[in-house]
């Protein structure tokens, strides 16, 4: 034993305990830690578990690919707010993608919406404007979202990764990670009553899976006790304008759980 403890020594490998007492006085608080500002090693809660609809209805099983960390119920900050969390975002030059972006493009809309849309990356107007899907995208989704019964200004809009990615290609995993804190703590700011993600890099985002999302959009998920939903991205419908009417199913439902009414055609 006096060798093994030695050896350990000569390593530097830190102090031993043999009193556990001791050691349970040093257990931090629950209560009295304080969040950090950002840590991309902390994961969000995710929960991921399917929320069955109706009693006789299938429940699919998502390959969950984390394990929420430890920090999992302590990575809310208290108080958090919009404003807050983007002057801890600041200048970000955090990932390589502030090399070659115009405009970090926080999020807009309603700081107490009820639905957050989640999308990818900003793209060129995006990333032009400092605003989330105002192109192309940006403006079948603001048909969605009116079809919807809404307007963009009562619902919130951002993205995983908060500056445009060259060429538009998607995210590399280290910059969704090194961005993504920011979007969960949006969201807990937010605490809105439906989450929508727009297309399979906010799902992975937020569900931890690599499953693909035409395996899993449409279903209701538990994200820290907020339902979310994945449907495809709207650049994926410019592309492949059939698969609109099962993004409409799929918010449809949303709309039964946020007891909207769909926006009557007009004549
Ligand atoms: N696509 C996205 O995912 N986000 C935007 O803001 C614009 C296009």
């Amino acid at each position: 034993m006096e060798a093994w403890l030695r050896y350990y020594d000569d390593l530097n490998l830190g102090v031993f305990y043999t009193d556990r007492r001791t050691m349970g006085k040093r257990v931090i608080k629950r209560a009295a830690i304080k969040a950090p500002a950002v840590s991309p090693e902390i994961e969000p809660a995710v929960a991921v578990s399917v929320a069955p609809p109706k009693a006789a209805a299938p429940v699919s099983v998502l390959s969950v690919v984390n394990v929420p960390s430890m920090f999992e119920v302590i990575d809310r900050i208290e108080g958090d707010t919009l404003e807050r969390i983007r002057e801890d975002l600041g200048e970000c030059t955090r990932c390589r993608l502030h090399k070659t972006r115009h405009n970090i493009v926080y999020g807009a809309g309603n700081a107490r919406a009820e639905l957050v849309f989640v999308g990818e990356g900003p793209g060129n107007d995006e990333d032009l404007q400092g605003l989330p899907f105002v192109g192309r995208s940006g403006k079948l989704l603001t048909q969605m979202i009116e079809a919807m019964g809404l307007t963009r200004d009562q619902v919130y809009i951002c993205n995983v990764v908060k500056c445009r990615p060259p060429e538009n290609r998607k995210p590399e995993e280290d910059e969704s990670a090194t961005c993504s804190p920011y979007l969960y703590r949006q969201l807990d700011a937010i605490a809105p009553k439906a989450i929508v993600c727009l297309g399979l890099t906010a799902a992975q985002s937020l569900l931890k899976t690599k499953d693909p999302i035409s395996r899993f959009r449409g279903e209701w998920f538990d994200y820290r006790n907020t339902k979310l939903m994945a449907t495809y991205h709207p650049a994926y419908l410019l592309r492949n304008p059939p698969a609109k009417a099962d993004v409409w199913k799929d918010l449809q439902k949303v709309m039964a759980h946020l007891g909207l009414k769909a926006k009557k055609a007009s004549h």
